[in-house]
């Protein structure tokens, strides 16, 4: 079986290793490939048969991609794979071209195999790219060339709003992958423990991915911009021992943070604190790992007070970290400045796909 995980851009080398350490624990046999045809944000995974012992004994064969639906932090998507290829030139075609060779390559696969004619099915697309067609067109496309195989066993039954399967057809740059769906409708990264909606917050994934590159050993923890809980609550979500804070400068974020926490079952493992972070070392002593997104100033605030807050954070920040710290912005000049300045050292930089940008990660000691 193949499948074809999503993820945000620029974590993918984080998913890899979440999947491989994953499938190790399945003692299956698999090989793992990184943006599958060049394609950011997606894993593939050739993945063997896995097979579990229910309680009266009997051999079973073990559903991966439910596995991995559950266990997953970092993967937004599940999909099992029915083909991929490269479509050149598709960019450029004229839309009545470029669909029809879509319709045809999706008219050859043995779509009967993924399901039932009795059950019934939608197409969900995905695009990315120059192209004179639209999601909507592939939608279409896919749906009937996929019906008029099914056409073929019986009458199939089309359930837009909600589908038994679900096949998930994406086009991104030139490359067309068909594949169906386990996730179902809502990505993984919108957690079922998020009651309070910040308008700035972070894909859960995502604060999963700055977790790793944080690497915390069990010792204190601190989200110095906590906003919504996203952070902390997945923190305390993979079991840490450790001392974890969220802290806050709005008493309304601050509340749904706790709200957040609460829902998901870990109010007790988090000490929320309202406070400015500009004020750090008055509400911690010693922290040995921070983890944050910055305030940008995009949704938040005024865009001209960021580099001043940042440098003022930064030299508090100084006074309290012991070991690592991790933070994203969009606003590379103010926080390289603050972080140079304030005496820390960029340990690591990379860019990760938020919200339709790409935002800078820094890792600094
Ligand atoms: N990661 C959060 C989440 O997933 O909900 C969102 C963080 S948001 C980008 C930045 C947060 O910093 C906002 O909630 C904002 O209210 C808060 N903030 C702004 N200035 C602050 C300050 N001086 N001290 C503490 N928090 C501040």
């Amino acid at each position: 079986m193949r499948l074809l995980l999503t993820t945000s851009q620029g974590i993918e080398d984080l998913a890899r290793a979440e999947l491989e350490s994953l499938l190790s624990g399945l003692g299956v046999p698999f090989r793992v490939e990184e943006k599958p045809l060049g394609v950011e944000g997606r894993v593939l995974a050739e993945i063997g048969e896995a097979f579990y012992t229910d309680e009266k004994g009997r051999k079973r064969e073990l559903s991966v991609s439910t596995y991995l639906n559950e266990r997953s932090r970092l993967l937004h998507r599940v999909i099992v794979e029915i083909a991929s290829g490269r479509f050149e030139g598709i960019g450029e075609e004229e839309p009545e071209r470029a669909l029809k060779r879509i319709e045809e390559f999706v008219s050859g696969l043995p779509v009967e195999r993924y399901v039932k004619v009795s059950e019934s099915f939608a197409v969900r697309s995905f695009r990315k790219g120059e192209h004179r067609i639209t999601s909507i067109d592939v939608s279409k496309t896919v749906g009937k060339a996929i019906f008029e195989r099914l056409e073929r066993f019986g009458t199939p039954r089309v359930n837009l709003d909600h589908p038994a399967v679900i096949f998930r057809a994406e086009l991104i740059g030139e490359v067309f992958f068909l594949g169906v769906d386990t996730t179902g409708d809502s990505s993984l990264h919108k957690r079922p423990w998020r009651v309070y909606d910040h308008p700035a917050h972070l894909k859960a994934s995502i604060a999963n991915a700055l977790i790793e590159l944080a690497k915390p050993d069990g010792s204190p923890f601190i989200d110095p911009f906590c906003g919504s809980g996203t952070i902390p609550i997945e923190l305390a979500l993979r079991g840490y021992a450790g001392r974890i804070i969220g802290l806050e400068k709005y008493r309304k974020h601050l509340r749904g943070a706790e709200m957040n926490a609460l829902s998901a079952g870990v109010l007790e493992r988090i000490e929320f604190i309202l406070g400015d972070a500009t004020r750090l070392s008055e509400y911690v002593d010693s922290v040995d790992f921070a983890v944050s997104n910055l305030p940008y100033g995009l949704k938040i605030g005024r865009k001209s007070a960021i580099p001043r807050l940042y440098m003022d954070f930064f030299s508090e920040l100084a006074k309290v970290l012991e070991k690592r710290g991790v933070f994203i912005t969009t606003e590379k000049r103010a926080i390289e400045k603050a972080i140079t300045e304030n005496g820390f050292e960029i340990k690591h930089h990379r860019l990760i796909g938020h919200g339709g940008l790409m935002v800078h990660a820094y890792v600094i000691e």
